[in-house]
């Protein structure tokens, strides 16, 4: 299973897949959008096609 952890602080906020969540932080209060796997895939496959045309 996934872990994803606070971007400022590494403290562990879920562990799984998300597609698109917002999550603050509990122990430094930092705000974090997180996108799961297959929308960062995608996007990769449009940045690879825009190349190539
Ligand atoms: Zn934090």
């Amino acid at each position: 299973m996934k872990r994803n952890k606070c971007k400022k602080c590494g403290r562990l906020l879920f562990k799984g897949e998300a597609k698109t969540i917002e999550i603050k932080c509990p122990k430094c209060g930092y705000i974090q959008n997180i996108q799961g796997d297959k929308q960062r895939d995608s996007q990769k496959r449009v940045d690879f096609l825009k190349r190539i045309v």
